[in-house]
C-alpha cells in the first residue's frame, strides 16, 4: 500500500526519537513492500521560533492531506514564560481540534521484564493488556461552568457534564468494533448510580453494543469500583471505554501499570481522515540532545498507526513483537535500566528494533 505520513517532531527529545520511529516504519515497508512516504512539518516551539505560530498553516495543510500523523513531543523551558502571547501546547491543541480527534486511544500493557521493579505484585500484572477509548470533546471539561456569589457573599462555582446521544455512540462505536479485533471484551466506565449524564451514557452504550455488535462479551463498571479493579486485576480487562474526565484519571492511574513513561504511546482518532500518533510522555528537555531517550514509546504509537490508520495489522503486531524481543535481550535505555544495568542509547535502542525485525 501507499501512504503519506506527517512527522511532527517537535521539541526536546521529539526530534530524536522520531528519528528512530522513522527507521522501524522504513523497514517495515521495505519489509511488507509497501510505500510509506514522511513529510516532516513544524509544530511547537520551534514553530513558535521560526514562524511565530506554534502550528503554521502549512502543518495543518499537510496534516489534513496525509493519512497519519507522529508527533514527538512539543514544549520546554525556553517557551515557559506565562505571558508569551502564545505557548507549544497551543499548536497540539489546534491539531487535534482541527482534525476534530474525538477519542483517546491509550493501550496499557506490562512487559515481562519491567515488572520486577514494580511496586506491584507480578501475578496482578502478568497477562495486562487493555486499551483504552476516553472520549476527547465533550464531557465536563467543555459543558457549561461559571461562577456566582449568593446574597451572603459566598462564592460558589459549577462545571456541567453534558454528553449527547450522537458522542456517545461513536466513541462506543470505535471501542466495540476495536475489541471484535482483540479480546472481544468492552466494559463501559461511568457512574450511573448517581448521574443522570452517567445513565443516558450507559443506555446509549448497551444499544449500540446490542444491537452492532452482539458477538461482544459486554460489562459495565462504575468508576469508583473502576479504579480499584485496575490495580487489583487488571489483567481481567480488554477494550475499556469512558468519558473525558473519568478517562483521563484511569489512564493515568493505569499508567503506573507498565513501569515507565518511555513505553507508553497513545492515538487520538476521529470520525475519518487522519489520525494523531505520539508517546504520552512530554519533550523531556532534561535529557534533550543527550541520545539517551528511550524511543519504545514513539516507536510502539507508530505501531498503532499502522494498525489503526492504514490498517497494517500484521506489521504494527511485528513492530510490537520486536520490542518485546529487544527487552527480553535485556536491552534497557537509561530509564528501564535498573541499578547496576548498563544501558544504551536513543540511537542503539532504534538499530535493535530494526534488527529484531
Ligand atoms: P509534559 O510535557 O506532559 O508536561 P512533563 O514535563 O510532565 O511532560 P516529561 O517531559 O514527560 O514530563 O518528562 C518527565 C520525566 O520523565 C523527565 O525526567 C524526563 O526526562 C523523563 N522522560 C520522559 N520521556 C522520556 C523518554 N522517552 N525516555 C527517557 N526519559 C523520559
Ligand atoms: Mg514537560
Amino acid at each position: 500500500m501507499d501512504a503519506r505520513i506527517v512527522l511532527l517532531p517537535g521539541d526536546g527529545i521529539g526530534p530524536e526519537i522520531i528519528d528512530q520511529a522513522e527507521l522501524v516504519l522504513n523497514a517495515v515497508a521495505e519489509k511488507g513492500g509497501h510505500a510509506l512516504s514522511f513529510e516532516r512539518c513544524p509544530i511547537g516551539g520551534n514553530a513558535i521560533d521560526d514562524f511565530g505560530d506554534p502550528l503554521p498553516e502549512q502543518t495543518v495543510e499537510a496534516c489534513r492531506n496525509s493519512q497519519a500523523i507522529l508527533l514527538g513531543a512539543v514544549g520546554g523551558p525556553k517557551w515557559d514564560d506565562p505571558t508569551a502571547k502564545t505557548r507549544p501546547e497551543a499548536g497540539l491543541l489546534k491539531i487535534r481540534r482541527e482534525l476534530k480527534l474525538f477519542a483517546n486511544l491509550r493501550p496499557v500493557k506490562t512487559f515481562d521484564c519491567l515488572m520486577d521493579s514494580s511496586p506491584l505484585k507480578r501475578s496482578v500484572l502478568e497477562g495486562t493488556d487493555i486499551l483504552f477509548f476516553r472520549e476527547l470533546t465533550g464531557g465536563i471539561y467543555f459543558g457549561d461552568s461559571g461562577r456566582s456569589t449568593t446574597e451572603t457573599g459566598e462564592e460558589s462555582a459549577y462545571s456541567t457534564m453534558i454528553y449527547s446521544t450522537s458522542e456517545v455512540e461513536r466513541i462506543v462505536r470505535l471501542a466495540a468494533a476495536a475489541a471484535m479485533q482483540r479480546g472481544k471484551k468492552l466494559t463501559s466506565v461511568d457512574k450511573a448510580n448517581v448521574l443522570e449524564v452517567s445513565r443516558l451514557w450507559r443506555q446509549v452504550a448497551e444499544r449500540v453494543v446490542k444491537e452492532e455488535f452482539p458477538e461482544l462479551e459486554y460489562e459495565v463498571v462504575l468508576v469508583d469500583a473502576m479504579a480499584m479493579h485496575l490495580i487489583s486485576r487488571p489483567s481481567t480487562f480488554d477494550v475499556v471505554v469512558t468519558g473525558n474526565m473519568f478517562g483521563d484519571i484511569l489512564t493515568d492511574e493505569a499508567s503506573m501499570l507498565p513501569g515507565s513513561l518511555g513505553m507508553l504511546p497513545s492515538a487520538s482518532l476521529g470520525e475519518s481522515g487522519p489520525g494523531l500518533y505520539e508517546p504520552i510522555h512530554g519533550s523531556a528537555p532534561d535529557i534533550a540532545g543527550k541520545g539517551i531517550a528511550n524511543p519504545l514509546a514513539t516507536i510502539l504509537a507508530a505501531a498503532m498507526m499502522l494498525r489503526h490508520s492504514l490498517g497494517l495489522e500484521d506489521e504494527a503486531a511485528d513492530i510490537e513483537r520486536a520490542v518485546d524481543a529487544v527487552l527480553d535481550a535485556g536491552h534497557r535505555t537509561a530509564d528501564l535500566a535498573g541499578k547496576g544495568e548498563t544501558s544504551i542509547g536513543t540511537v542503539e535502542m532504534g538499530q535493535r528494533v530494526v534488527e529484531a525485525l
